[in-house]
């Protein structure tokens, strides 16, 4: 039996298909960031990441590098252990505390990754419903059709952002319990979902609300809780579920929510009982990034301008960018090989780092470089992001948008 071959098979398969993923191997230098050094085939060099979902820095935030070490030379640099047997650290129920006020909740549970919190929540949550049906929208991550997916209950999936659609679902799902989950900003498209309204069928149909913020915390909202903060709808979510590992810079993730849904999660879910927690460095690191985006809009605002920046540099250039109303810019181009190829000739000719994002993140046909300016890109990096993107495009022979409209 030759079982090195099924693992080569899978792989040619995808080789065959322009599905194959490389990764290039980034060294960070928190002095300078979003500069970086790129250990390419020449070796070691000075580039500058565009695409980094450490939205706003805080990573390399002082504050939040000193919590991180402090801890851990305080208190040792793993859990120890489940937070059943012995991780429970002083950090993590700290950093708990500092979820739970963020988001006006009674209670807080961090695990691992969001990916986990998505995954365990979601299925602990339905299943401990009886008869729940779950209505979920269609553009969802990942991690929370695979929560839809391990609660065993009936699912509908309803059509991106579609109120009608989701309210056709929701009645014919009569007086059964039912919990709708959605995100706010989706990530690859960078649009936001009408948090509101659907809150106002929720509460029409007697349905719970269980809402993805992983691309909104820190970065909207007064205090940085995310668009239903922003919205002023928080309150009426019931429950927000967050990633520690985007806009605050570390790793982890939580839901918040009231009291009892808290403590029936931590009792039930498998995704956070049969784990190491977070070591108390990340839990402690993580709540002096919260507790700093609580009280400095300075990242926000500057971040804000940078995009937009980038947004008009990229307008006047004519690049074809899906317009959004959030930090994500994505820039179409529509074929996974010339995806890739742009990809590398903006690391090797321009030392710009932009990661391709191909199918199965995106439908085939709507590959696209996604970027995420932030508030350490100064403006002679946006500018020099345009003048690569012309370039790139320009060498591949990919279309442009006609100036006349890219003005309009
Ligand atoms: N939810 C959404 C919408 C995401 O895009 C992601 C990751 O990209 C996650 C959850 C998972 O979060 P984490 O990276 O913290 O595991």
């Amino acid at each position: 039996m030759n079982y090195t071959q099924y693992f080569e098979n899978a792989v040619d398969a995808l080789k065959r298909e322009r599905r194959y993923r490389t990764f290039a191997e980034i060294e960070r230098d928190t002095a300078h960031f979003p500069r970086a050094t790129w250990h390419g085939p020449q070796g070691p060099r000075d580039i500058v990441i565009w695409c980094s979902n450490d939205y706003l820095g805080m990573g390399c935030h002082d504050d939040v590098i000193e919590a991180m070490c402090a801890t851990a030379r305080e208190a040792g640099a793993g859990a120890g252990g489940t937070r059943n047997i012995s991780g429970n650290s002083h950090a993590i129920v700290e950093l708990e505390a500092e979820l739970a006020d963020l988001h006006g909740k009674e209670g807080a549970l961090v695990f691992t990754s969001g990916y986990i919190s998505n995954e365990t929540g979601i299925s602990t949550l339905a299943r401990l419903i009886p008869d729940c049906v779950i209505l979920s929208d269609e553009l969802n991550h990942n991690s929370m059709i695979e929560g839809v997916r391990h609660a065993g209950r009936e699912k509908q999936i309803f059509r991106h952002n579609d109120l009608a659609h989701l309210e056709e679902l929701l009645r014919a799902a009569g007086d059964r319990p039912k919990l709708v989950v959605f995100e706010s900003i989706y990530s690859m498209d960078g649009d936001v979902s009408p948090i509101s309204a659907i809150c106002d069928l929720a509460e029409r149909y007697g349905a719970m609300t269980y809402l993805d913020e992983v691309h909104a915390v820190g970065m909207y909202g007064p205090r940085g809780a995310g668009v239903a903060e922003r919205d002023g709808v928080m309150q009426r979510v019931d429950v927000i579920e967050g990633t520690l590992g985007k806009a605050f810079g570390v790793v982890g993730g939580y839901i918040a929510a009231k009291r009892a849904v808290i403590d029936a999660v931590r009792s039930y879910a498998p995704g956070f009982i049969f784990t190491t927690a977070l070591p108390p460095a990340v839990a402690a690191a993580a709540a002096a990034s919260v507790r700093h985006l609580k009280n400095s809009g300075a990242e926000r605002a500057r971040q804000q301008a940078q995009v937009a920046k980038v947004k008009d540099a990229l307008e006047r250039a004519g690049l074809p960018q899906l317009v959004t109303d959030t930090h994500i810019v994505p820039v179409m181009v529509g074929d996974a090989e010339a995806c890739k190829a742009a990809s590398d000739m903006l690391l090797s000719d321009h030392g710009i780092y932009i990661q391709p994002i191909n199918y199965p993140t995106v439908p085939r046909g709507t590959e696209r470089l996604r970027i995420t300016p932030g508030p350490c890109h100064d403006d002679a990096q946006v500018a020099a992001l345009a003048a690569a993107l012309v370039d790139v495009w320009s060498r591949l022979g990919l279309p442009f948008i006609a100036r006349a409209q890219a003005a309009e």
